[in-house]
This record gives structure tokens, sequence and C-alpha cells, in this order.
């Protein structure tokens, strides 16, 4: 089953599809038009993963990692499908990365590989934009690389996780104007999903709704003003962002 959380009518609903509409937890059914899309899940703490792909740390001159090299993005970071992000007139270098996102269904503590499954309540979409000019000399996505408001789209569906036989093999793509920019396949992850689950609850608690975005593959280039993302991966859904320029907030 896939799941939105929406606003509309002046309240936040959770939505289902039905017959090409929304279906609102109080029954209405609605166009997709008339809502806003918002997190699909109202997230606990979110990991990113750094460098999680083979192909992508060689585009960006890195070398894949021995350890997952893994950071937090902030809630403020959070726009939900169709949104707009932000980019700031001053950068050279703006790009996306569709990122396969890990859904916590229930604490977790020590939790070995193979009953890490178990831990998870689904998948989503999402889009870990990186600023890259604020990139250190090393691998390490500081908080103005990765932290500010707008840069972590996410969305639409929440899927639960016995919808997805196999997310260690699904097809991963994005679109710039509908043109396909990035393709791979998460099978190509360094770590694993078993495995970032049994790595981080090793020495912390994870609890329900955390998310832990699992990295990108090759392909990330520059996004400017106008451009429209989307981001999908295979059985989950595709996520929409546009990209604005600072006039749009003001300041
Ligand atoms: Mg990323």
């Amino acid at each position: 089953m896939k799941h939105a959380r929406v606003a509309c009518f002046g309240a936040i609903h959770e939505a289902t599809l039905a017959d090409g509409k929304l279906k609102l937890s109080d029954g209405r059914l609605v166009d997709e038009k008339e809502v806003t899309w918002l997190p699909p899940v109202e997230p606990g703490t979110i990991f990113a993963l750094g460098l999680n792909y083979a192909d992508h740390a060689s585009e960006i001159s890195f070398k894949a990692p021995e350890e997952p090299l893994v950071f937090l993005k902030g809630p403020n970071t959070l726009v939900g499908h169709d949104g707009e992000t932000r980019r700031p007139r001053d950068v050279e270098m703006m790009h996306y990365e569709c990122e396969l996102a890990v859904v916590i269904g229930k604490k977790a503590r020590n939790v070995r590989r193979e009953d890490a499954y178990d831990y998870v309540s689904g998948y989503t979409v999402a889009n870990d934009y990186a600023i890259r000019n604020y990139l250190e000399n090393y691998y390490r996505p500081n908080l103005a690389v990765k932290n500010r408001d707008t840069l972590t789209p996410i969305g639409p569906w929440f899927v639960d996780k016995d919808d997805i036989s196999d997310p260690m093999n699904l097809k991963l793509y994005t679109y710039v104007n509908g043109e396909l920019k990035q393709e791979g396949c998460t099978k190509d992850m360094v770590f694993d999903i078993p495995f970032l689950i049994e790595y981080l609850s090793s020495f912390m608690t994870l609890n329900e709704n955390d998310i832990i975005l699992t990295g990108t593959p090759k392909g990330t280039v520059n996004v400017v003003e106008g451009d429209e993302v989307v981001v999908e991966i295979e059985g989950i859904g595709a996520l929409k962002n546009t990209i604005v320029g600072d006039e749009v907030f003001v300041r």
C-alpha cells in the first residue's frame, strides 16, 4: 500500500490512491492538483550516507569509504512532492541526488544484519541536494552543503515494506526538464540496508520514523533556477521538485 500525507481543506490528511485520485482518511476523494504534498512520514533522526555508490565516489574524485560515512540532516531541510528548493545566487555547483529512503519501523538497538528488515516499516524517495561549493577538501559535507532549508525533497509516497520484494535491486532515475541525467540500481550500494541498520544500531538507538538516505549513484550534474527535477525509484514513486532563486524568498 502507498500512503501520502497531504494538506487540503485547511487540515493535514493521510491519503491513499484510489481510481487515480487521492482518497483522504476521512473518505473524501480529491484530485492531486488540489493538495499540497507533505513529507510522507514525520521523521525522527534523518541519516544520510556519503559516497555509498562507488561510481558516484569516483565521479567526484573520492575513493569509496571502508566504513559508512554518515551525516545528519535537519527537519528544516524537508519539502514535499511538487515543492520548491532554493538555489542561492552565489553558488556555482548545486546537484540533485536520487536516493532510496529507508524508514525505520520500531526501536532498534544492536540489530543483527539477518534481522535488519524486521526493523524497517517501508520506503520512500528522497532528493538529497548538495550545494557543492561548500564541500571541504575531503568528504565532509558540512551544514552549508546539506542542511539548508528545502534541500531534501521527499515523497510522494511511503510504500509498505511488504510491497517491495527486493529493496536492494531497484532502478533509480533522475530527470532534469524531462531529460534522463542519472541512472543506477540499489544493488550497487557499497553498504547495503542490513549492514547500515546493523552498523547504526550498534552504537545508537534507532526509533520509529527515523529515516536513512542510502546514497546516490553516478550522474550528478549542476541544476539551475527554473529546472524541474524528478527523482524516481522503481516501484516506489517519482518525486518532482523545482529549483527557485533567492527572490522567491525575498531575503
Ligand atoms: Mg546523498
